[in-house]
């Protein structure tokens, strides 16, 4: 059968048009189908304690299982989740899947605790912190055994964060602040939140192999962490040299490939017990 060519033109037009269209679903669109088709999920890694070497906790890491298998970072769609306004649907999820994961567990170690990345949005009502006492409540934890991880960033801009920052630990819950170092946070703003925990940023454990002047700066924020009446963690220990450094500094917490990286939730209850 012979088409005349104006019809296969027309054919071939189309179909690359649909097909391109498909390609082209936005990623903010893809996030929302991702979430309606439960493609989140997450791993944990394993907070040491560097006195004993145990696993005294986990950081929830989201991670995305797209339709094709190709698996997603986090660092690639919370950007994008968090401009399209989604951030809030995604840090839900991220709470729900936690909860099933670690409730047992949380319930059943009294000390064992696990800290959730948050973003900005999340701060500006009080509808996470809700979410994250729902979660002590159903799982039968305490409240402190969950650990809302802050960046710098977040707190810049931050007069209604204050408030549920304030409230979050009024309620027992704790706060970290992530990635210290990287933003901009004053001392003062420090010192009137009264965070729970600090976590050193991998920029400054790195530096402390080497001879680059930021391996003094660790020190700095170890004392500074000490006055203000903090806990450490220290991010990102790829080796003995740095856990060993840090432990004569007295850093009570590590996380880092040296001990761990983010593993499946199945995998890490394996390595708890
Ligand atoms: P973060 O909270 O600072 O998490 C630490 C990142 O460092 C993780 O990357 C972790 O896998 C990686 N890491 C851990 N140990 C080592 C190490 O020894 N060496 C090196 N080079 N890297 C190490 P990941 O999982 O790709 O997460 C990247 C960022 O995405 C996180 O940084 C956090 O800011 C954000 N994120 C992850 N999960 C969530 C979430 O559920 N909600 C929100 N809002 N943000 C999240
Ligand atoms: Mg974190
Ligand atoms: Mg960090
Ligand atoms: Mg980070």
């Amino acid at each position: 059968v012979l088409l005349p060519i104006g019809v296969v033109t027309a054919i071939v037009l189309t179909s690359s048009v649909i097909y391109f269209a498909r390609l082209q679903v936005s990623l903010p669109t893809q996030i929302r189908q991702g979430l309606r088709r439960n493609e989140f999920y997450l791993e944990y890694q394993p907070v040491v304690d560097l006195n004993s070497g145990n696993w005294v906790g986990a950081e929830a890491l989201v991670r995305w299982r797209r339709r094709d298998g190709r698996i997603m970072q986090p660092d690639e769609f919370i950007p994008v989740a968090e401009h399209s306004g989604l951030i809030g649907l995604l840090t839900e999820r991220v709470i729900e899947v936690a909860s099933k994961d670690m409730g047992t567990t949380l319930r059943d170690a009294p000390d064992f605790f696990l800290t959730i990345n948050l973003s900005a949005r999340d701060l500006q009502s009080g509808g996470t912190l809700e979410k994250l006492m729902v979660m002590a409540r159903d799982s039968g934890a305490r409240p402190g055994q969950i650990v809302a991880e802050l960046t710098e960033r977040m707190l810049v801009d931050a007069s209604a964060a204050k408030s549920v920052i304030k409230a979050m630990r009024e309620q027992g819950l704790r706060v970290a602040i992530d990635d210290f170092g990287t933003g901009y946070c004053s001392l003062s703003y420090l010192e009137t939140m009264q965070f729970d925990c600090l976590k050193i940023d991998r920029l400054f454990v790195e530096a402390i192999d080497t001879e680059a002047a930021t391996n003094r700066v660790v020190l700095h924020i170890i004392n500074m962490a000490r006055t203000l009446d903090m806990k450490l963690i220290a991010e990102g220990v790829e080796t003995e040299a740095q856990a060993n450094y840090l432990k004569s500094q007295g850093v009570e917490f590590a996380q880092g490939w040296l001990f761990s990286r983010a593993i499946a939730p199945d995998e890490f209850l394996k390595g708890l017990a």
